[in-house]
């Protein structure tokens, strides 16, 4: 159906000319693209010819046509930053605008997109129906849509469309941030703060999931406790940040033992642990004695005298029984205390 207009296709054409030239002359800012679809082309001339003067927050209107369902299809394909979507209803087929809306919307995810619906056969797609089921934003009888009522429509969909993509860009940031800082903070709740190795929780979390690869490929799995000889010697004798400077030293040293499929943790005070995947018993005894050679190598010197440092470790196994890495550590832990109460710089297990 033809628009309703007072000018002349030919005056319409010669107008847009000479708007056109205008605006290619002077236009900086990226423009608010609008998509006209409709098979009518009288009704692109006169949508043109009302939106061309037409600047918003100082940006010039981009018109997109599309002569079809179809069209618009393909063309969105190219063009996503549509701000507002002038559309017909009835094109190839009766309801070709209808079923365009709902491809806008959830094919192409265009959420913040302002689709104003145009028909020529209002009695076709009942407007309270049309409104209702689909998710649209304005509803015009092409008969009624004057050029100033089309301006009018156009500027306040922009506005709403500036808004709403206002919003989903500062939801997408916010969204963005709060990914990146929860990532940070799980992170940091798997660290000991002091040392930067795992923590106790990690190292639970890490057992368990090496357990279940151990049973799947029926490997074995070490665990090694590593407790520092009279360490609160050293905190009384040298004051509590030495103890610190200690503790770094000994992470910075027995990470360099392992293999780096080896989870060092330090899981309490003094005391670190260590979990040895696809290790047999000999393997793991032999990286506890590395260990704790390294800890004696150790010469840290305060005011001149060279801090004496040792550590015992007690080794164990994980056993078929073991329905978590609670019973082997305790194990460990019954071998780290044979090793201490045999004099203390030893490994047990
Ligand atoms: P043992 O040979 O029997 O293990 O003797 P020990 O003195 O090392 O005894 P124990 O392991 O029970 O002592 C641990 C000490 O570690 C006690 C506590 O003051 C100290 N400690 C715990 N956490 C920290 C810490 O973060 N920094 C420092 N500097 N000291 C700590
Ligand atoms: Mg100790």
């Amino acid at each position: 159906m033809v628009l309703r207009t007072a000018l002349l296709s030919d005056e319409l054409n010669f107008a847009a000319e000479a708007v056109r030239e205008e605006q290619t002359q002077g236009d900086g800012g990226d423009p608010w693209r609008v998509l006209v679809v409709d098979d009518d082309p009288d009704v692109f001339r006169v949508t043109e010819l009302s939106l061309m003067r037409l600047r918003f927050r100082d940006r010039p209107v981009q018109l997109l046509t599309a002569s079809s369902g179809g069209a618009a299809r393909a063309c969105l394909g190219q063009e996503r930053d549509i701000a507002v979507a002038l559309i017909d209803v009835v094109m190839e087929t009766e309801t070709a605008g209808l079923d365009l809306i709902r491809t806008i919307r959830t094919e192409f995810g265009l959420t913040d997109t302002r689709i104003i619906l145009r028909t020529g056969q209002p009695g076709q797609a009942p407007e309270r129906d049309v409104i209702l089921n689909y998710e649209i934003d304005g509803y015009a009888d092409k008969a009624e849509l004057t050029a100033m009522k089309l301006f009018t429509t156009v500027v306040a969909a922009l506005r709403a469309y500036e808004t709403m993509s206002n919003l989903s860009r500062l939801t997408a940031e916010l969204e963005k941030r709060v990914a990146t800082r929860t990532a940070e903070l799980e992170k940091l709740a798997m660290i000991d703060a002091l040392t930067g190795v795992a923590n106790r929780r990690h190292f639970d979390v890490r057992a368990a999931i090496e357990i279940a690869e151990a049973r799947r490929y029926g490997q074995a799995l070490g665990a090694v406790v590593m407790d520092i000889d009279h360490f609160k010697q050293i905190n009384d004798c040298y004051g509590h940040a030495t103890g610190d400077a200690v503790l770094k030293q000994i992470v910075d040293v027995v990470t360099l033992q392992g293999r780096s499929c080896d989870l060092f943790a330090r899981i309490g005070g003094d005391e670190f642990a260590v979990l040895l995947p696809d290790s047999a018993r000999d393997d793991s005894i032999a990286l506890a004695e590395r260990v704790r050679q390294a800890v004696a190598a150790i010469q840290i010197e305060v005011e001149g005298i060279v801090i004496p440092l040792t550590a015992s470790l007690g080794v164990a196994m994980l056993a078929d029984e073991d329905a978590d890495i609670g019973p082997t550590m305790s194990r460990a832990d019954h071998a780290l205390y044979v090793a201490k109460a045999s004099g203390r710089n030893r490994v047990a297990g």
